[in-house]
């Protein structure tokens, strides 16, 4: 018989996960229970299903019961589903002919005191995968060449690192960095910990380098104003600011134009300690070695022109537009210091003697404001004794900033040792909550500074006054539990690292996530570091959190390699799962149009999906009136098939059915797993690839076949991966509202909820909300269930 013919043959794996999976369910009744769903022909339970052991004995299965489709009842398909993708493809299946039932982030790890609900529920998640399988179909991929350039985005220490990794493997990049030269904070730091190498004696061959590699287009000044495309292909386009200094006439001279500038305003280089004159070089080691105009300084007067040998200072130039077709972007956009005056106790701001690490640096290097001497600003006279605070603008909820930012204590630890090499009978202290020092090398650097005089004070600075003779400390010494005060010549507020608020335009532009500490979110905190949710797009160094420059330079040779990985083969499969239209149901009405964020879908007559440019998020096919747009994946048919196995037997009350996107709601319902957050049994979830693909009728067919409520959650409005699935969500869902109080049902059993990948616990939190909600509710009743139109509406 031909295999199209006869019915569906389904495999399901159930897999212990040693205990994660075990302890909590009964895996040997989930395996007879699934013995006996329809088309299922085996079913079996498996130590670890992704050991090669298991994903062997799926290969036979196939070959020995002639399989057309597996179910994996496992952990996420967040995390594995790429694996049994590649095991059912080996073994001849084609790779989207594979379903995942999440027993374990989804059920087992959340349900941990409730085995025997909790097994209930993953029968119903076995049923809806079952379900699902039987109407799967193969999907064929097709290959498109892919643009071998690379967009990165910052050129400080991690951008410069991805960048020349690139280039040397012989891609051609262009590196876009806001400010007239390269080489981010590391270029302003005097040594580094821990081992106290000068710091642009590390970086300027690596700056110069990147001037130097032909393969390597350095746009400095330079922004993004606008990203469209996908992966393989990202149409940029942007803007060089104009320096009114000719970059092919400037010899970098500097001295020549500047010293007869008449302008001096405050060098944001040396963070405000120093002056520079209106015409300036950013710093001497400056790449490109371009002078620059700050035109909010220049007051036209024209003797720079007239001083400057080679002709180089243009006061007409205009800014430039560029345009790039690249094939990947790395994001390298840093970070930005905690502002020291919002914490008003310390008195940054108004006390002249109270700096910052980054002004101590400056102060510290001797190319700097001071030459090298540490002094008090109001005096200019050498500080005696120093004070270092820590953990300002980190570690505290009252600024917003509950993180550790990592590297304030041993940047701390650091400048101390150099105040105590330059002046040994400095009295130098540091405040501390506890000292973080967990790196290679650091404990001994902690180590050093303790034999070299520093004094270690742990307990929290309360404030910080000025008197006639210098600052006064209040501080609390818990070692001795007292509470006292200390008069310093210098206070050093050891400030965190925030989000970089300027790269917030890059991340809205690629609509890249953000956590609830504002730094961009990486695909999986452990196991990918440094890709993005979005195909093609890689985050290094401190535009995903705080880090230590190696860390950062790492990061950026790893997001180059992911880079090549991707751009080597020149040739990317396009996803299959994308929409499609039935052209005789279609009415031209350009509803899809309108809804679709991807600009994939025009009309001529009837509709038409481009598919390389649709990204398979389903909204379109919930606007469509007539149902004429259908998902390759995620149908209609078999959503409303999961939703029919989650209410088949309806196991308990309140039942919840959740149709949660794919990658906020549903990967934080994952995180909710991970974190052993716990939270009601009462939810079936099905995974939609945006909260914009629920079709109305999914809601009412839940609620007819008994469902007490439904649940639509999606990202954070503003952070949609799909910049406005959610937004269209959150429309239908009003509309719904009104249709369910008319038709009799209360419209709270419709509840949307926005979450990000990392709050999990804002999600379980909501569920548990839902739960007593609904039970104030009572159950939905039967009589307004058979009321409700049948079928899509
Ligand atoms: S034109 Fe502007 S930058 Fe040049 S010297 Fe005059 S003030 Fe300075
Ligand atoms: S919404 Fe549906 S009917 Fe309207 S144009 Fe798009 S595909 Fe055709």
């Amino acid at each position: 018989m031909d295999p199209s013919e006869r019915p569906m043959r389904i495999g399901v794996y159930i897999c212990h996960c040693g205990l994660n999976i075990a302890a909590t369910l009964d895996v040997e009744e989930l395996r007879r229970f699934a013995e006996t769903l329809p088309n299922v022909v085996v079913a079996r339970d498996i130590q670890f299903t992704c050991s090669d052991a298991g994903q062997n004995t799926i290969k036979s299965d196939i070959a020995e019961f002639k399989l057309d489709a597996v179910v994996v009842a496992a952990c996420s398909p967040r995390l594995h589903e790429p694996t049994f993708r590649r095991t059912i493809t080996e073994a001849g299946l084609n790779q989207y002919m594979l379903e995942m039932a999440n027993i374990r982030e989804q059920c087992s790890w959340v349900h941990m005191d409730s085995p025997a609900l909790a097994t209930q529920k993953a029968k119903d998640l076995i049923a809806m995968a079952v379900a699902k399988a039987s109407l799967l179909h193969p999907l064929e991929t097709e290959s498109v060449p892919v643009s071998r350039d690379v967009l990165v985005i910052g050129g400080g220490v991690a951008g410069i690192s991805a960048a020349l990794d690139l280039a040397n493997a012989g891609l051609r990049v262009y590196l876009v960095e806001r400010r007239p030269t390269i080489g981010g904070y590391m270029a302003l730091l005097t040594d580094v910990f821990p081992t106290n190498d000068c710091s642009i004696c590390v970086l300027a061959p690596k700056m110069a380098e990147v001037y130097a590699n032909p393969m390597i287009k350095l746009m400095t000044y330079s922004e993004i104003l606008a990203i469209e495309g996908t992966v393989g292909h990202f149409r940029v386009t942007g803007v060089t600011k104009p320096r009114y200094v000719d970059p092919t006439l400037c010899k970098g001279c500097i001295n020549e134009c500047s010293s007869v500038c008449p302008v001096e305003v405050p060098n944001d280089y040396d963070f405000n300690l120093g002056k520079r004159k209106a015409i300036y070089m950013a710093i001497p080691q400056s790449v490109p070695l371009v002078a620059c105009i700050d035109t909010n300084a220049c007051i036209g007067c024209g003797l720079c022109a007239e001083a400057c040998p080679a002709d180089a200072v243009k006061y007409d130039q205009q800014s430039e537009e560029f345009k790039l077709d690249v094939g990947a972007i790395i994001v390298a956009t840093g970070w930005q210091p905690f502002d020291a005056s919002r914490k008003e106790e310390y008195g940054f701001g108004r006390y002249r003697d109270v700096v910052t690490t980054l002004q101590i640096e400056r102060m510290l290097n001797a190319a700097g404001p001071t030459r090298g001497d540490i002094v008090r600003p109001s005096t200019g006279e050498i500080a005696r004794s120093v004070a270092f605070i820590q953990c300002v603008g980190s570690r505290d909820q009252t600024v917003g900033n509950p993180y550790c930012s990592r590297i304030c204590c041993m940047a701390s630890l650091k400048n101390a040792q150099l105040i105590k090499e330059r002046y040994p009978d400095a009295d130098v202290a540091i405040h501390y909550i506890d000292i973080r020092a967990g790196g290679e090398g650091y404990e001994e650097f902690y180590l050093r500074a303790q034999r070299l005089g520093i004094n270690f004070i742990r307990g929290r600075v309360s404030s910080v006054e000025e008197g006639d003779d210098g600052l006064y400390v209040h501080y609390e010494d818990t070692l001795l539990g007292k509470t006292l005060m200390k008069r310093y010549d210098l206070v050093v507020l050891s400030i965190g690292l925030e989000a970089n608020r300027d790269a917030e335009v890059v991340g809205n532009l690629l609509g890249l996530s953000r956590r609830p500490d504002r730094f961009f979110e990486i695909a999986h905190p452990k196991m990918r570091p440094v890709e993005a949710h979005i195909d093609g797009v890689f985050i290094a160094g401190c535009a995903s959190g705080p880090k230590e420059i190696q860390v950062s330079i790492a990061q950026g040779s790893a997001a180059a390699s992911k880079a090549m990985q991707l751009l080597f083969k020149g040739e990317i499969e396009l996803d299959p799962t994308v929409a499609f239209v039935d052209r005789d149901k279609c009415i031209g009405c350009r509803l899809c149009v309108d809804t679709c964020p991807s600009r994939a879908i025009s009309v001529k007559d009837t509709a038409f999906v481009d598919e390389a440019r649709c990204k398979g998020c389903g909204t379109c096919a919930a606007a469509c009136p007539v149902d004429a747009i259908e998902m390759r994946l995620f149908s209609d048919e078999q959503i409303l098939a999961q939703i029919r196995a989650a209410t088949a037997v309806k196991g308990e009350y309140p039942f919840i059915v959740g149709f949660l996107c794919n990658w906020c709601s549903y990967a934080g319902a994952d995180l909710a797993g991970t974190s052993r957050i716990q939270y009601p049994t009462n939810i079936r979830i099905i995974r939609v690839m945006c909260a914009g693909r629920v079709d109305p009728s999914f809601v009412l067919e839940a609620l007819r076949r008994g469902a007490d409520g439904v649940l639509i959650a999606g990202c954070r409005i503003g952070e949609c991966h799909y910049v406005s699935g959610n937004l269209h969500a959150l429309q239908r869902a009003e509309v719904l509202r009104g249709l369910l109080k008319e038709i009799g049902i209360d419209p709270r059993r419709l509840k949307v909820a926005w979450c990000a990948a990392s709050e999990g616990d804002i999600l379980a939190r909501k569920i548990e909300e839902f739960v007593d909600e609904l039970r104030d509710l009572g159950p939905v009743g039967t009589e307004l269930a058979a009321a409700l139109p049948s079928g899509k509406v």
